[in-house]
Order: structure tokens, then sequence, then C-alpha cells
């Protein structure tokens, strides 16, 4: 007997101890969910065993009729559920049934609260349904053999949930996995067949292949089928129901909570597929992985073909989940073929058709909900906007962003809803970016747009500086940053003598020449230029990026990222109203106070943005320098 073959004891990955206490404790009120899970792993591992035999008829071994069995002993308060299907070896139950591989694990259960409403439906969304079997068993035995492997290497795994699980060698002349529980007293209930049996109907009518139970009752002999037993996506559309949607959906998404709504399309023509397509109602805790899987599943005439199938669905739509049925395609389909091939550029095509038309309708129909698909989801759909120059103008219009003109960060507008609402005069779609609300909020950008009334938008999303280099003009419309460029605001009237302002100030700004080169002077290593500002009605100074060039926040973001790129310099604009600048007005033949001072306004106009100084400890002693003067005490 080599070392592996014998009885090992092996300790859980620390988070899967942690999940196990969380899922025994806070999914105690929806204990039934336990043989969903099993039933859709069973139903998984059919799918996989078909797809594998596409290339090795032999995996079917004497038994080319997939099932799941499902069978209680009241006796021995057992239940199994039992699958012919795929199977695994003694590597993969210690990779599948000990570890949980998802990148980000650690992170995700670092987030939660302890809050066990809250927590378990993180731990819903985090799909790791085999766990759920400790809800109501005190033991679980799976025994399993790949398909495909001699007899002699089938598997035992045992746990009881705690700390540690044993593994054994064993052999097994049927292929496939046989979950057994050793249901706790508590749970004693569900040794019962009308239980079970309802059990299955609720959750896992839609499983494609038959589930059945040993038949029961006086001459009982055989088995029934126990659900329909039809790919649910087959059914005409009208004689299914929304428990039935959303059953399949937690199935194939692997979630524990219904999905915020779904499209299911049978196409006709050239192509011909059937697509069924969700929206998960939260975002999992992984949308940021690209490795992730679970996407979008592949099927040709019924038979699973791929998982997380890339191509179907462009990057930006990755959170949708469901399936797409194919009659075009052929069944030995590989991933590399689906990278050049028509058929599926048509199917992809017409699924990112049918999710963005979902969504619209969404955003028409019921903005709370839309609201609620955009704060989970709204980021990644903005890559949208990037990378697919062809639908740029639909995505833009399901754009969401917080705005000058509402109360709160959560309260977002659409760019219809902000060109509705523009002034007379106003000449573009004005906007400012920021690493956060707070920081755009009160920029000091902002100051004229609120003297004028024009609404500003507020991008704080690091993608946004993508975004508004993508997305110039919507419209008609010119999208422009309220810090770039000369502002031109003269079309839209204000409420006050605006016109004899502007002219005050040209005739004060003479006056500013010199000072203004002395300014320019002692700040020529960081700013390009130094002008009066239209901009500012209260703040001193701030920063402003030339037209073309790149703004500050992007900058930032692409050294973070580790580019190297040329810094740009900025404008620095003043306004010739505020005190301190009339003050410097008196002492400008002081250069070495004018050269501090300079660069007070420079550096606080920085940190105004979000930015970092360069020498702080150089901008403190210039302030506490002029604290002093100003106090007199100097
Ligand atoms: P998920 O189904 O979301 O992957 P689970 O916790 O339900 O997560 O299952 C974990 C893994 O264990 C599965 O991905 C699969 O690889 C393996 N597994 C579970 N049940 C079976 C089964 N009946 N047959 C084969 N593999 C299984
Ligand atoms: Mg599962």
């Amino acid at each position: 007997m080599s070392a592996d073959t014998k009885k090992e004891t092996m300790g859980f990955q620390a988070e899967i101890q942690q999940l196990l206490d969380l899922m025994i404790h806070s999914l105690y009120s929806n204990r039934e969910i336990f043989l969903r899970e099993l039933i859709s792993n069973a139903s998984d591992a059919a799918d996989k065993l078909r797809f594998e035999a596409l290339g090795d008829q032999k995996l079917f071994e004497d038994e080319p009729e997939l099932k799941i069995q499902v069978e209680y002993n009241k006796d021995q308060k057992t239940i199994s559920v039992y699958d012919n299907g795929i199977g695994m070896s003694r590597e993969e139950v210690v990779s599948h049934l000990g570890t949980i591989a998802k990148s980000g694990t650690r992170e995700f259960f670092k987030s939660l609260t302890g809050d066990q409403a809250r927590d378990s439906r993180l731990i819903g969304q985090f799909g790791v349904g085999f766990y759920s079997a400790f809800i109501v068993a005190d033991r679980v035995e799976v025994v399993t053999r790949r398909a495909g492997l001699p007899r002699g290497e089938g598997v035992r795994w045992i746990s009881e949930g705690k700390n540690e699980y044993t593994v054994e060698t064993l052999d097994r002349p049927k292929r496939g996995t046989r979950v057994t529980l050793h249901m706790r007293d508590e749970a004693a209930e569900f040794l019962d067949g009308y239980r079970l049996r309802s059990i299955i109907r609720k959750y896992s009518d839609h499983i494609s292949i038959p589930i059945v139970m040993p038949a029961e009752g006086k001459d009982s002999k055989g088995e029934d089928v126990v659900n329909s037993a039809t790919a649910l996506w087959t059914r005409p559309k009208k004689d299914i129901k929304d428990e039935e949607y959303q059953e399949f959906y937690k199935h194939v998404g692997h979630d524990f909570e219904p999905p915020l709504t779904w499209t299911h399309n049978k196409v006709e023509g050239k192509t011909e597929y059937t697509s069924l397509l969700f929206i998960p109602a939260r975002a999992p805790f992984d949308l940021w992985d690209r490795e992730r899987r679970h996407g979008v599943k592949l099927y040709v005439r019924k038979v699973f073909i791929m998982d997380d199938a890339e191509q179907l669905i462009p990057a930006y739509l990755r959170f949708v989940r469901g399936i797409v049925d194919s009659d075009d395609l052929p069944l030995n389909i590989s991933r590399e073929i689906l990278q050049h091939n028509k058929t599926i550029e048509s199917i992809r095509s017409g699924c990112t058709r049918k999710v963005l038309d979902l969504l619209k309708s969404m955003a028409d129909e019921d903005p709370e909900k839309y609201a609620g698909f955009w704060s989970q989801f709204g980021r990644v759909l903005k890559e949208g906007v990037v990378e697919d120059s062809e639908r740029k103008e639909d995505l833009a219009r399901l754009l969401r962003f917080a705005s000058t003109h509402e109360e709160t960060e959560k309260q977002q507008v659409s760019l219809t809803a902000y060109k509705e609402r523009m002034k007379e005069g106003q000449k573009a779609i004005y906007y400012v970016t920021a690493e956060n609300y707070k920081t755009a909020r009160h920029s000091p950008h902002l100051e004229i747009f609120r003297k004028k009334g024009i609404e500003v938008l507020l991008l704080t999303d690091s993608i946004d500086e993508w975004l508004t280099t993508h997305l110039t003009e919507f419209d008609g419309q010119p999208l422009q940053s309220v810090a770039k460029g000369e502002l031109d605001l003269d079309g839209v009237k204000s409420p006050e003598n605006e016109e004899t302002d502007k002219q005050a100030r040209k005739k004060a700004g003479k006056e500013y020449k010199d000072l203004l080169k002395s300014i320019e002077g002692a700040l020529k290593d960081k700013v390009k230029e130094v002008r009066t500002t239209d901009r500012l009605t209260e703040s001193p100074a701030c920063l402003v990026a030339g037209d073309h060039d790149m703004g500050r926040h992007l900058q930032q973001i692409l050294k973070a990222a580790g580019q190297n790129i040329t810094e740009v310099k900025p404008v620095l604009e003043i306004n010739i109203e505020h005190p301190l600048l009339r003050r410097m007005l008196d002492e400008q033949k002081d250069e070495a106070r004018i050269g501090d001072w300079a660069n007070i306004l420079f550096d606080s106009a920085l940190l105004c943005e979000g930015g970092q100084l360069e020498d702080p400890s150089g901008f403190v002693r210039r302030m506490n320098a002029m604290f002093i003067e100003m106090s007199g005490a100097g």
C-alpha cells in the first residue's frame, strides 16, 4: 500500500472552520437548502461527465444513463445523495472539500462583521454549498471515484464539521459520488419521504437529469422520478414560474439569494440559440478577480460544454450568470475555437443586446431597482464605455453619477436627466473628478458653478478618469472637466451682477500683473502659468490642467499603477478678490515673503484636490510663519 492510500487526518483551511460555524448558526432557519446544494453539485458532476465523455465514451463505463438518487434511512438516521457523474480523485477531494480555492477568501472573511443576519447573506453569495450539509448533519461521509480511474482508486472522506477530516483510498466499483449525511437529532424531521420529495420539487425541479427516490407505499418497488427532469430553458417562457427561474439561478449562479432580474430568449434565424441570463442581486466578493469562474455556461444541444465561457459575454458584463444553449455549434468545440467563431460572435452580440435592453427597461420602469443594480455593478458597467465603442451611446444612457444638485452621494443622476436640467446658455456637461465624494463635493473648482447654479457631476471612481477620456460627449453635448482649460460660462446668467464683476476683475487684474509675475517666478518649477481666475468665489487659488493635458487625478492613478508618465505642470489660478491676495499685493516688495505665500497658495490648492504635498513640513513651517505674522506677533 503506498503512502497516500492510507487513512490520513487533515485539518481544514482556517477559513472553512469559520465558514462551517457561521453556516450552522446562521442558515438554521432555512435548513432544507442542504438538499438543494447537494443536488446542485450532483448535477454539475453529471454535466462534467457528459462533457468529458464527448472525447472519451469509455468514461460512461457501463452506465450511460445519468441520474441522481436520494435515499434515507430512518433507523440509521441518514440521508444520502448519490450521483453517477464525474466523481473526484483523492487529490480533488482534498482540494475541493478541504480548501476554498478562491482568491480573496481571506479578505472576504475579514469583512465579516459577526452580525449573523448580514454575514449569512454574504455567505450565500460566496457559494460554498457543500458545507451546508453540516447544518443538518453532525457527520458527513463522501465516497467517490473519478470516472476513468480504476476501481481501486475510490476515496472516502469523513468529517464532523469540526477542525478536521479524514481521507482514505478504497475499492469503489461505481463511479461518481455518494454523500451520506448522519443527521443531527434536531434535523430528524427530514427523514421523511414526503418531506424530501417536496423539497426536491421546490428547489430542484429544474435539474435536467432525473432525481429519483425509492418508491414508497404498499407495493413499493423500483423508483420514482421526483423532478420534471427537463432543461428549464427549453420550456416555453409562459409555463415557467418566477420561483422556478429563481431556483434555477441559485443553481447556475452558485448563489443563495434570488437574482435581481433575468431575460430568457429563444433566438431563431441564421444562428439559433436559447439564452437565459440573470443579473445577481449582489456583487460577488470576487467581482474584481478576473480569474474567477461561474459566468455564463455554454451548452450545445442541451449538453453542458463549459463554465464561464468568457467569449459569450463581454468582460464589462461579467456579473451576468446563466446559460446559452446553441444548436449550431459542434459538440467538440474548444475554448480556442470559441475565440474566432462567427456563431459565437453573433451569440455574444445578441446576449449583450439582451442584457443592455434588460437594464434599460429596468432603469426606465423601476429606477429604484436600477439604483440597486448600479450600486453593485455600476463600476463594472462603466468599463463598457471604454471597451465597447459600438455600444458607447447605449451604455452612456445607463450611467449614473453623484451630482452637486443632489443631497447625498447615493442619489445619482443619469446624463439624460442632467441634460434636461441644464441652464439656458450652458454649453457643456460639467464634471469634477476626485478620489472621493467629499473631496469632489468641496472642490474649489465648483465655486463659480455653485454661484451660477450650474450642476456638476461628481466623479469619484478611478475608472471615471478613463471613462471621460472615452466619453467626450453625450447626445450632442460635450463633457467638460471643471478643472481643465478656460471656462466659458458667459452664456449662463447668474443671479448677481456677474458682468460688472467680471469687468471689475479685469481692471483689477492689471494692478496684479507684477504680483502674478512674482508668484509665477516663485513657483516656476511647479506650475506652467499663473493667471487670474473666473472659477473661484471663496478660495484664494486652485489648480487647473490644460485643455488637452492629463488631469492631476489621472496622473496620480497612473503613477500608483507603476506607469512612467511625464508630469504635466498645472496652471495656478488665483482669486484676486480674496483677502490673502490683497494682502500679498500690499507686500509685494518683500520677495521672500511673497515666495513663501505663493508656495502656501500652491500647496493648499493641491491639498484641496486631495493631492499629496512634496514637502509637507515646508508647508507647515510657512503656514506657521504666516499665522504669526498675520496675528501681528512677528
Ligand atoms: P460550488 O458548487 O459553488 O463549486 P460547493 O461547495 O458546492 O461549491 O462544492 C465544492 C466543490 O466540490 C465543487 O466545485 C466540486 O468540485 C466538488 N464537488 C462537490 N460535490 C461533488 C459531486 N457530487 N461530484 C463531484 N464533485 C463534487
Ligand atoms: Mg455547489
